[in-house]
């Protein structure tokens, strides 16, 4: 079994998708030594290509990661493929800090942690969606609503809320039909707008996905009638991977898919020491979100670990070592560094 605590580390990255990459890239640069612990199991992994990622665009995500992993690990970043079960606050030799706790057994301990498990998606438990999903039946107009432009939309809205998505994909196509079965009762002022803008609304159940080979050509309804569609946007629920911080007691939000880790603008969660980035922290972001919230972590972790250097050596100067103190013309002990964090 690996023993991960052979070597000691700064920060602990679990999860290596966009998110987690980012903020152990950006770390490991910095020179900190860093460990990251993935399963490799990105929540886009379902989907061929991704869209609206910058200079990536159609790119496939799991290509996204393993260049991610190729990029960390040439600054001396260490990757390992292990499920983490437990994350816990200890005290180390050198004052509080985490240890995780792999299926393996094999533990690790850092002062910092950042929780990048991102979530997972629940669909409706209609025959067929689930083999389609991430290129079929997709969900998010941003990532592939250019590619359905001119194509036979249906949207299997889930919750009235979600028929904005509806009015969203209406840009790409003006052959758009709600199904709304799922969604409950559409008052009829916004069917009437629906309505007003082009789109058809089907109020009877889907049974089921209709395909020709892998090619989506429409959706069974509830009298065995077939609507035929080229592309789904369904809406399933986002369910967030955070078993870890769920275990450190971090503090939650309400959010529309219900509690999620709450988090300042750098990832930092309520207990100190221990962040959270990308759909670990926000279930919407998409990867150029997570990446840069995973990025914003480690900017911040790093400048914390910066001034705490800076605080301990402050401390041996003014406790003895007279020459060095008395060289320094500014002899104010404040170690609040006026600097952002990107060292301005
Ligand atoms: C079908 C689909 C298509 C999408 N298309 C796009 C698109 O075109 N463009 C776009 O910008 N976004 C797209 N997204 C959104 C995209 O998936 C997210 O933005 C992105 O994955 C978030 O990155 P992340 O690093 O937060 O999480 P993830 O990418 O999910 O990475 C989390 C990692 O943590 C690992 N992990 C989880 N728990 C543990 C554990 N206990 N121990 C160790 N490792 C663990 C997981 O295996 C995974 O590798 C799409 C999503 C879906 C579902």
């Amino acid at each position: 079994m690996e023993n991960f605590n052979d070597r000691s580390w700064d920060v602990i990255v679990i999860g290596g998708g966009a998110a987690g990459l980012s903020a152990a890239l950006i770390l490991a640069r910095a020179r900190r030594r860093v460990l990251v612990l993935d399963v490799r199991q990105p929540r886009n992994r379902f989907a061929p290509h991704m869209h609206g990622v910058l200079s990536r665009d159609g790119y496939s995500p799991l290509d996204l990661v393993a260049d991610g992993y190729r990029e960390v690990r040439a600054v001396d970043g260490v990757i390992a493929n292990v499920d983490v079960i437990e994350a816990r606050a200890v005290t180390t030799a050198t004052g509080p800090g985490f240890e995780v706790v792999t299926d393996g057994g094999a533990v690790a301990t850092a002062s910092r942690l950042i929780v990048a498990t991102g979530a997972r998606d629940e669909l409706p438990a209609v025959p067929g969606l689930a083999e389609q999903w991430g290129r079929g039946v997709v969900a998010c107009p941003y990532c592939d609503g250019y590619e359905a432009t001119g194509r036979a939309i249906g949207v299997l809205a889930g919750s009235l809320p979600g028929l904005h998505k509806a009015h969203m994909l209406r840009s790409y196509s003006s052959d758009v039909t709600v199904f709304t079965a799922l969604a409950g009762v559409v008052p009829e002022a916004d069917r009437l707008v629906l309505e007003d803008r082009g789109m058809r609304l089907d109020d009877r159940a889907v049974t089921r996905v209709v395909t020709d080979g892998d090619t989506i050509t429409g959706l069974e309804l509830a009298d065995g009638t077939v609507a035929p569609v080229d592309v789904v946007f369904a809406e399933p629920t986002p369910v967030a991977r955070d078993e870890q911080l769920r275990q450190l007691g971090v503090d939650r939000i309400d959010t529309p898919f219900g509690p999620w880790t709450a988090v300042d603008a750098s990832g930092r969660t309520s207990v100190d020491g221990v962040w959270a980035v990308g759909n670990s922290a926000n279930p919407g972001a998409l990867v150029p979100i997570a990446a840069g919230s995973g990025a914003m972590a480690a900017l911040t972790i790093n400048a914390e670990l910066v001034a705490e250097e800076v605080a301990a050596a402050t401390e041996r100067v003014t406790a003895g070592e007279r020459g060095a103190a008395a060289s320094t013309p500014d002899t104010d002990t404040d170690t609040d560094t006026d600097t952002d964090t990107m060292g301005h």
